[in-house]
């Protein structure tokens, strides 16, 4: 790993004609997509992967590699418990080493209010049957002994797991491709084929695919897209930067969260940070239109986002990035194969120090490589997976920051969506319609 492991210069591994029909089109190549397929294909169908840039290049690969249950909505938990299964089972069905470790996730509370707050959500936990628990400072102190920071307590989920996301996401296209999913990069899915009201398949800059199903799972892009079709989404993306160590000693297995930042042992003996603070809103026509969506949000944690004026060009919702276009015209998704945010140098030093103050006994630790993802969420920070007003097209997206642990779950969710089976979950608080149906916003946790 020198610079990021997944970037624009790198050939498409999956490439070659798009297919005249299948059963199902499902738009995006990251973990969502991916899954979706996976599972749509064990079910029988014929389905294709449409991705405008390369598999996982997005989110899926840029992710700090948590797989957690702790401090999830209550009504995610049982899925998520199933996604840490199905996690398992996939990790022993590739030939891959995708790092999948069970080493647990802690947060440190950095006051009396945090430990309210992780006392409040436990019994969301018990009720699930999680091992979540509040744990004292000398038993922090046992899985971190070298930690400067002595926080009063911590909330500790000992069965959560970590993995290495550019290895695992790849891994899981190629589990569906044996099994049968035919995937194409580098190309974009520019919009539906509706007729008569009905999804009849897509336009992709490669030629027409009839499907009488489509999963959109397009990550940043899926507003975007939705919005050409008259349909909206109030979903708004924010910048989240990430530095990677080079090795370093082992100071603790189980991924933590700490005053001033986040982090997670890699496979390869590094640590990958994340600074702690406001996320970063590049404000866009988009952010205006949602900004009444995002009211209890704001009311709730004033000082969460940090507003930029613009987002660079290509963005999905850069000032300059077409809103409108038809079948035969290049669209915004073509024109950026990869959404590539740049971290701050400097913010991405300071937090390998601050890391390094965490753990004095590390000495000088080195930045090994840094970079940035655009988190795509919603308004109430949990996923919308539903049917759409448009008759055929199923979405799952607004993964809010927690997609990558949770992914394969809500692809077979997805997948049985499409097939009309049932999806063997309570998904109402998942709905499309919950933005425009009257009823009252209900924030995910913030613990
Ligand atoms: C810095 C960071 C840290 C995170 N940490 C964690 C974590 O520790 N644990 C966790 O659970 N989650 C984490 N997440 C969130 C997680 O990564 C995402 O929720 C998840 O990867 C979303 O997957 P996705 O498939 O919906 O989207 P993406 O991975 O973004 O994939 C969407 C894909 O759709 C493609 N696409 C879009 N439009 C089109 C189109 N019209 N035609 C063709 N292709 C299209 C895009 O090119 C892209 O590849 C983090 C995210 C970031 C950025």
């Amino acid at each position: 790993m020198g610079g990021f492991p997944i970037t624009i210069g790198q050939p498409p591994r999956y490439t070659g004609a798009v297919p005249k029909a299948v059963d199902l089109v499902v738009i995006g190549g990251g973990i969502i997509g991916i899954c979706t397929a996976l599972f749509a294909a064990r079910g029988g169908a014929r389905v294709v992967v449409l991705e405008k840039g390369l598999v996982a290049a997005e989110q899926s690969s840029r992710n700090w590699g948590w797989i957690r249950q702790q401090g999830r909505d209550p009504d995610e938990i049982p899925i998520m418990s199933e996604a840490q299964r199905i996690w398992e089972d996939l990790s022993r069905e590739t030939n891959a080493q995708i790092g999948l470790i069970q080493a647990g996730v802690t947060y440190l509370a950095k006051d009396e209010a945090a430990i309210s707050r992780y006392e409040n959500w436990l019994p969301n936990a018990r009720a699930n049957g999680l091992s979540s628990k509040v744990i004292t400072a000398a038993e922090l102190g046992r899985l971190y002994p070298d930690m400067a920071e002595r926080p009063l307590a911590a909330l500790h989920t000992d069965t959560d797991y970590r993995a290495e996301p550019w290895v695992a996401v790849p891994a899981l296209a190629e589990i569906a491709v044996r099994e049968g999913v035919q995937i194409v990069e580098h190309c974009a899915v520019r919009c539906l084929d509706i007729t008569n009201g009905k999804v009849a398949g897509v336009v992709t800059e490669k030629g027409r695919v009839a499907a009488p199903r489509v999963v959109l799972a397009g990550g940043a892009w899926s507003s975007l897209f939705l919005r050409n079709h008259g349909v909206a989404l109030p979903q708004l993306s924010v910048r989240s930067q990430v530095a990677a160590t080079e090795p370093v000693a082992d100071v603790g297995q189980s991924a933590g969260s700490a005053s001033k930042l986040s982090f997670r042992r890699r496979a390869d003996g590094g640590y990958t940070l994340a600074p702690k603070g406001p996320s970063e809103l590049f404000v866009g026509p988009d952010a205006f239109r949602a900004l009444p969506g995002f009211i209890t949000q704001l009311r709730s944690d004033p000082f969460g986002c940090m507003l930029k004026p613009y987002a660079p060009k290509g963005f999905p919702d850069a000032w300059g990035t077409k809103r409108h276009w038809r079948g035969d015209e290049q669209t915004p998704f073509e024109r950026m194969r990869i959404l590539d945010p740049k971290p701050v140098p400097a913010k991405m030093a300071k937090l390998v120090r601050d890391f390094a103050a965490l753990f004095p006994q590390l000495g000088a630790v080195k930045l090994k490589a840094s970079w940035a993802g655009m988190i795509d969420t919603l308004p109430d920070i949990v996923p919308v997976v539903d049917h759409t007003p448009i008759e055929g097209l199923i979405v799952g997206t607004g993964m809010s920051g927690h997609g990558f642990g949770i992914g394969p779950a809500m692809g077979r969710i997805l997948a049985d969506m499409a097939a009309g089976r049932q999806t063997g979950h309570d998904m109402t608080r998942f709905r499309f319609s919950r933005f425009t149906d009257g009823t009252n916003m209900v924030l995910g946790p913030d613990i």
